[in-house]
């Protein structure tokens, strides 16, 4: 519980220097965050000396398990969480209350203004999340075991590959072997793309058989009890027959091969540039230099990587316009691609952890390299 006192006491610092009293944080993940409480409808209002979980009384049970320790305001049924909101303000000395302008909608924060329309009511961006771009020990923890879960899962999923899998029956099947592994199932539905169509970026998958293909592409993670993963790997697979005689005449150089190796080279570097003080800019621009050079400027069509966490895609950005700067404690997707339309694309994807000398691949135990994604004949 002690990291959670610290992310509140950090939060609770950065209250009067802008500004605020008080603020009402709404955004469920944010609750979750701040609290532990992974319930709905409930919001934290903090001070700087005082959190009080809102919540009402379908939630005691789950209040008791999750932060018995929270100061907690059990709203009575015949009131809304905005008024007991409204309520629990009255009694508390404040005259400003920050709202999440990112997380509630323009309605509730009428609604709230009208209820306690002596409080200056005013929406902030950002607050709770600038906190959550640094993970704690805790929040790393977790992290490392929702990258556990989607590895053992992606294992049997290889295990279980048949001939006769179509991508969306592989989608179902990975999202089930996630869950077998201790997840919550997966954070974004799976991106299981067959040859072609493994060209663009983010395809659902469809009932195509994937074995007639030579190329498979999978992008999934695994949803922790509230943290994520999120991977991505190609796979060479096994020749059709009409043309095996002619890949076992020896190993050929093939096409996959050398986008493949180009962009496994292409992370490599962006993994070696990331370090505490660096740009983010500049581990993209690592990355995406490599790619032109070898010809496939125009086909790297996406950002290098994004931050996760409680969600899939938060800050920092990992790209060429981006402004942030690498911290420790930073945990960033490293995931450079190369899509050539009508043949297919390429991506792999890992998740990194900012360290003082550099950083550490969390996700290093799924193996990536060339003899590992291809599948025997
Ligand atoms: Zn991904
Ligand atoms: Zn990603």
């Amino acid at each position: 519980m002690e990291h959670l006192k610290r992310r509140r006491a950090e939060l609770a610092r950065s209250l009067r220097p802008a500004g605020l009293d008080s603020l009402l944080v709404s955004d469920p993940l944010n609750v979750a965050y701040l609290s532990s409480f992974t319930g709905g409808d409930s919001f934290l209002l903090l001070t700087p000396r005082r959190t009080i979980l809102i919540s009402d009384h379908r939630y005691a049970g789950q209040i008791e398990d999750e932060c018995p320790d929270l100061e907690t305001h059990l709203r009575p049924h015949n009131q809304t969480t905005h008024q007991a909101v409204a309520d629990v303000l009255s009694g508390l000395k404040v005259r400003s209350v920050g709202v999440e302008s990112a997380h509630l909608t323009l309605a509730e924060f009428e609604t709230l203004q009208e209820l306690a329309p002596a409080l200056d009511w005013s929406p902030r961006k950002d607050l709770v999340e600038a906190l959550r771009v640094i993970k704690d020990d805790s929040e790393i923890e977790q992290i490392r075991e929702a990258i556990d879960m989607a590895a053992r899962a992606f294992t049997m999923l290889r295990a279980m590959l048949s001939p006769k899998d179509t991508e969306k029956e592989l989608a179902d099947a990975l999202d089930g072997y996630i869950r077998r592994a201790g997840g919550r199932g997966s954070p974004f539905p799976p991106i299981i793309a067959a040859g072609e169509r493994s060209a663009l970026p983010h395809c659902p998958p469809t009932d195509r058989v994937v074995s007639e293909s030579n190329l498979l592409l999978v992008d999934w993670g695994a949803q922790g009890r509230l943290y994520q993963s999120d991977l991505t790997r190609v796979f060479r697979m096994p020749a059709r027959p009409a043309k095996a005689a002619r890949a076992r005449r020896g190993r050929v150089e093939t096409r996959l091969q050398k986008v493949y190796t180009i962009v496994l080279q292409a992370q490599a570097r962006a993994i070696a540039a990331v370090r505490p003080g660096v740009a983010a800019k500049d581990v993209d621009a690592a990355a995406r230099s490599f790619i032109a050079a070898a010809g496939h400027g125009p086909h790297f069509t996406h950002g290098l990587g994004h931050g996760i966490g409680l969600q899939t895609h938060e800050a920092p950005r990992v790209r060429e316009n981006s402004t942030d700067v690498l911290r420790a404690g930073m945990v960033i997707t490293i995931e450079p691609g190369i899509y050539l339309p009508g043949w297919g694309g390429v991506r792999i994807e890992d998740d990194v952890l900012v360290i003082e000398d550099g950083c550490e691949v969390l996700s290093a135990a799924v193996p990536k390299e060339w003899e590992d994604v291809t599948m025997n004949d």
